[in-house]
């Protein structure tokens, strides 16, 4: 694959804004480049400097977690701002197109109509697995980017390695996997391949096994040529300091992740069983993430009554495949036994 090719013109001549803090990078000195206020901030911490725009330090500790290399890692505001960036990178409004694989993540609908770019949807079997089949007939040279969400949400489940792999050796465009909910799956992930394809682009999150969803930090991983036009084009200083401080505390506590994960997992197992043996519940969907896709005989009932109850859960019933499905976010053990009990209690 030719990621050149596949470049919008105007980002292949694209001159990024130089910020202070690229034409001069070194901690030491007498800072007078970047108009900050010499004096301070009014703030307890000291806030007054610019961030590092390239976020050295992090990446550096998130390769020696990962085992990838700094360069081949890009860190924006939330995937989200990943997400943003590849639909400007690589897909030309009005003409290019991008594939997704509903039931899944909204953002990538909605970033595809905030760009102008034609949506092709091949839907997951009632079994939420992809259709091959259909993915390699559909993905022509005006798609650019296929999105597979693997653990997928609303779903819950990891695709299968294999069709995976025959969409990344035959697609001839990006194939972003979003592994947001990846630390809840007993799966291993698709990083150790990004040597062997260079159309393969992988999002993680710190929001979600990491508890770190309001600092919002979003990775990149992918071929260094890719990484290095993200940062071409994305804003100057798009993670603050606050940000890239918190997450570098919190990556010296990855026990404490660890724990939390397997507290979730066993959460996750005690609501699976409470939930299967409610007579109101027809299915709970296998999950490796830190939901449940549940469908219920009667789902906007129930989604009412629980809010009645100031029980909030996702309602997933207009979503494809997702008929009478509503999606419910593994809480702690009393949030659970809480909601098992309203939920037996429940006369409909
Ligand atoms: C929650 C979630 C994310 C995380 O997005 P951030 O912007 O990093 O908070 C990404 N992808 C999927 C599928 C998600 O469910």
């Amino acid at each position: 694959m030719d990621i050149n090719a596949l470049l919008r013109e105007n980002i292949k001549n694209f001159k990024p804004y130089s910020s202070a803090r690229d034409e001069y990078s070194g901690s030491e000195g007498v800072f007078l480049d970047a108009n900050e206020n010499s004096f301070g901030s009014v703030s307890a911490e000291s806030l007054n400097r610019y961030p590092d725009p390239y976020q050295r330090e992090l990446k550096k500790k998130i390769a020696e977690l990962k085992q990838t290399s700094p360069e081949q890692i890009f860190l924006g505001n939330g995937s989200d701002e990943a997400i943003d960036l590849l639909f400007r990178a690589f897909c030309r409004p009005g003409r290019d197109k991008v594939m997704i694989l509903p039931p899944t993540y909204g953002m990538y609908s909605v970033c595809a109509e905030l760009n102008d770019i034609e949506i092709i949807s091949v839907p997951l079997n009632v079994s939420f697995e992809i259709d091959l089949e259909s993915v390699l007939t559909k993905a022509n040279e005006d798609v650019k980017l296929i999105f597979i969400c693997s653990p997928n949400n609303p779903s819950g489940n990891v695709f299968d390695k294999a069709s995976v792999r025959t969409i990344l050796e035959n697609f001839n465009g990006l194939v972003v996997i979003d592994e947001a909910y990846i630390d809840f799956s007993q799966q291993a992930g698709w990083l150790g391949a990004l040597s062997e394809f260079e159309n393969l682009v992988v999002l993680q999150t710190f929001s979600k096994a990491w508890g770190l969803a309001n600092a919002r930090l979003g990775m990149v991983f992918a071929d260094k040529r890719i990484i290095q036009i993200l940062n071409n084009i994305k804003y100057p200083y798009n993670v603050n300091g606050l940000t890239q401080n918190t997450v570098l505390q919190a990556l010296e506590r990855s026990a404490d992740k660890d724990k939390m994960v397997a507290e979730i997992l066993a959460q996750r197992a005690v609501l699976q069983n409470g939930l299967e043996r409610l007579n109101i519940v027809r299915d709970v969907f296998p999950s490796q993430a830190n939901f449940l896709l549940v469908r219920f005989d009667d789902a906007r009932n129930v989604f009412q009554k629980l809010l009645d109850q100031k029980i909030i859960v996702r309602d997933r019933s207009k979503m494809t495949r997702c008929e009478g499905c509503l999606r419910i976010t593994v809480g702690t053990a009393d949030e659970n036994k809480l909601l098992i009990e309203t939920l037996k209690n429940m006369d409909i």
